[in-house]
């Protein structure tokens, strides 16, 4: 099995274009042009127009900006690369991928004249739910931040802004413009925030997107304990903060509530609400000032002030983008099951392909859908990777007479379930059993042929325990963008090992799921008199996804960071050196034992042992994911600093750590933990 490596030539191609760090000359020159303009322009300019831009002050020579979705592609009157979504990203655990991803992306952007990109979205999974799981990074804030910090970096070496969304806990679609997200401030700064933070501190995000719902009854967009506050104040972030599209709800509360750009257009921030706001003194010009410079230092700083948008020579069907794509979706496919070793498919000469989603490759809905150039369906995929296979795509009913004689007559049956952009996406929330009947039909099929690969395709977990014992393999593939069928082709052909790990823990059953209790509108409703608004209190706290799992002592069906691979790796020879007061190095050594080369993800998770406050067992914080070929042996290292140790500290508002033992742990999964270690901190 080989390692695919890009060619060089299109990986290298398109250097970065410009340093997008904010400057004092940046700032300066902000200040300039704001103290240049009108009052009446200076209102005109905090708010989009045309749905997707920043408008022009040609008499000071400011350009109009375009934004485009999405976090998976070029969105908004264009084909562009379908990549992979965002889960199936994160679901890679591979830096450098991502950080590709995110140059394809910001190339494709720059072929459209797009500066700025509306993605990534970092809202942690909460519950399989959620209608946009698809666009985000999985329920674990670690794996979350380092996906979105390659992301962003990556993007924007192509010198296109990224705009991180959506702050904050819009960590469901149910009802989004009012039910309150209520979530107390510990677990807002360890669970809900820091991928955010990181997008600020570390990759130096240009710009920061509101979420729809309010926060702790606050809207987002006037939410000035964390939008001034926190992301200005403590985090130090200087770019732009947009509305998401009509997710303004007042104008003087917004006005002095910290948002700079009100998108799609000025219905709250226009010369009505803000000349007479201004002159009765509850808003003040240095506020509006303000704004402005924040949009314009950012400009400057991407140089968006100086160069023309439309001539940079990208082209619209980019190599490097198809490559990435492709490359992304074969490291994100997860191999949940794998009864009776019948992948890969080495001996079948003959396959039968249905399910709803036989005949394309889906993606999710809303404004995360992308229109491509071009899908490869699972057929087409095995087909151009196996010529000799004898491949029958059944789209009627499977129970018709001769279907069921071709479906019996197979080799093997792979039936692709799971939703589409009709029945997952933006606006509302999914079913958790899969749409239609599908179930049944799993059920049905396998009585006719028991060599059933179901692949899904969903932005998280579904009521697996319908069908999963009638299927000997099970590939969770997310939205595996415009390459999926090659992808899931390799891995069934067996051209490469399975390399996906879950970003998620997949329960038994829901009730298992830590925010099952309190996912939709509180059921203590007391306290919402007077109040149009409904509330969401997050009482699992800090203990989502596999944190709530390991403290409640519930078994998951799959756990967090698992995925089968077709080879078996050996970890050994665990040190742990510390390397400062408050950090540490870890080496260890891995080996592939198994019968093919292959990628190895090793996760290493802290648990801190002796603490005043309640911590989860474990806390994922660090990864590396290694190809080694057959029989082949390296050492792995992984520095943990200070971060890796500390928990939020509400009396001083800040991450502190306690001295005391903490344990070390490396593993193949948050539940297969292979070589466990201890540190203490004085
Ligand atoms: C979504 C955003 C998106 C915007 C523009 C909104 O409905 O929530 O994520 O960027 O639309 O399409």
């Amino acid at each position: 099995m080989k390692k695919i490596i890009l060619p060089l030539l299109l990986a290298c191609q398109l250097l970065p274009l410009q340093a997008q760090t904010i400057t004092e000359s940046d700032r300066q020159r902000a200040a300039g042009l704001v103290s240049q303009m009108t009052l009446e322009e200076k209102i005109d300019y905090i708010g989009g127009y045309n749905e997707f831009y920043i408008r022009a002050i040609p008499r000071l020579g400011i350009p109009e900006i375009r934004m485009a979705d999405g976090p998976q592609g070029v969105r908004n009157e264009t084909q562009s690369t379908m990549f992979p979504c965002g889960i199936a990203a994160a679901a890679t655990w591979n830096r450098d991928l991502i950080y590709d991803y995110g140059r394809g992306l910001g190339q494709d952007a720059r072929a459209r004249g797009v500066r700025i990109m509306l993605g990534p979205g970092v809202n942690i999974y909460r519950s399989p739910l959620c209608g946009r799981n698809f666009e985000y990074f999985g329920e674990d804030p670690y794996l979350a931040s380092e996906t979105a910090v390659s992301y962003i970096k990556g993007m924007q070496s192509e010198g296109v802004m990224a705009t991180v969304k959506h702050f904050a806990g819009n960590n469901q679609e149910w009802d989004r413009h009012h039910a309150s997200s209520d979530i107390d401030e510990r677990t807002l700064h360890e669970i809900y925030l820091p991928a955010f933070r990181k997008a600020v501190q570390e990759a130096h995000v240009g710009a920061v997107m509101s979420s729809y719902n309010p926060v702790n009854c606050r809207h987002m967009t006037e939410n000035k304990e964390l939008t001034v506050d926190v992301l200005r104040d403590r985090w130090g972030f200087e770019g732009i903060f947009m509305s998401d599209w009509n997710a303004t709800y007042s104008a003087v509360g917004a006005a002095n509530g910290g948002l700079d750009l009100e998108m799609p257009c000025a219905i709250f921030m226009t010369r009505e609400n803000l000349v007479p706001a201004l002159r009765n003194g509850v808003v003040s010009e240095r506020v509006i000032d303000l704004k402005c410079r924040h949009i314009l230092q950012t400009l400057s700083a991407f140089g968006f002030l100086d160069t023309a948008r439309d001539n940079d020579g990208v082209s619209l069907r980019n190599e490097f983008s198809d490559e990435v794509a492709l490359n992304v979706a074969r490291e994100s496919i997860v191999l949940l099951k794998n009864e009776d070793k019948l992948l890969p498919l080495r001996k079948a000469r003959s396959v039968v392909v249905t399910g709803p989603n036989a005949g394309s490759i889906p993606t999710g809905g809303g404004s995360g859908f992308v229109n491509p150039f071009f899908t490869v369906s699972v057929a087409e995929g095995i087909s151009s990777g196996d010529p000799g296979m004898k491949i029958d795509v059944i789209h009627s009913d499977v129970h018709d007479k001769e279907n069921e004689s071709i479906i019996r007559r197979a080799d093997a049956v792979i039936y692709c379930a799971g939703f589409n952009s009709d029945t997952e996406g933006e606006y509302a929330d999914r079913t958790y059993e899969l749409p239609g009947d599908q179930s049944e039909e799993i059920n049905s099929v396998s009585a006719m042929n028991p060599n059933l690969i179901v692949i899904v395709n969903s932005g998280g977990s579904v009521r697996f325990s319908s069908f999963e014992d009638a299927a000997k393999v099970i590939l969770m593939s997310w939205y595996p963008g415009q390459e999926g069928g090659h992808a899931l082709a390799d891995i069934l052909l067996g051209k490469i090992s399975p390399s996906g790990r879950l970003p998620i823990t997949i329960e038994r059953r829901l009730e298992d799921s830590p925010s099952y209790g309190s996912y939709y509108e509180n059921v203590n409703r007391s306290h919402r008199a007077g109040t149009h608004q409904k509330r969401i209190t997050y009482m699992e706290g800090i203990f989502c996804g596999y944190r709530g799992y390991d403290r409640m002592d519930i078994e998951p069906r799959f756990p967090f960071g698992y995925g089968l691979s077709y080879s078996d790796f050996e970890y050994s020879d665990l040190k742990i050196r510390r390397t400062g007061k408050e950090s540490c190095k870890v080496t260890l050594k891995v080996r592939n034992r198994g019968g093919c080369d292959a990628f190895e993800t090793v996760q290493l998770y802290v648990g801190d042992m002796e603490c005043s406050v309640l911590r989860p067992e474990r806390e994922l914080k660090g990864y590396k994911k290694v190809f080694l070929e057959k029989g082949q042996e390296c050492r792995i290292e992984l520095e943990l600093g200070r971060e890796a140790f500390a928990f939020y500290d509400v009396n001083t508002h800040d991450f502190i750590v306690e001295p005391g033992q903490f344990s070390i742990e490396v593993g193949s999964s948050s539940r297969d933990i292979r070589l466990r270690g201890q540190l203490v901190l004085r």
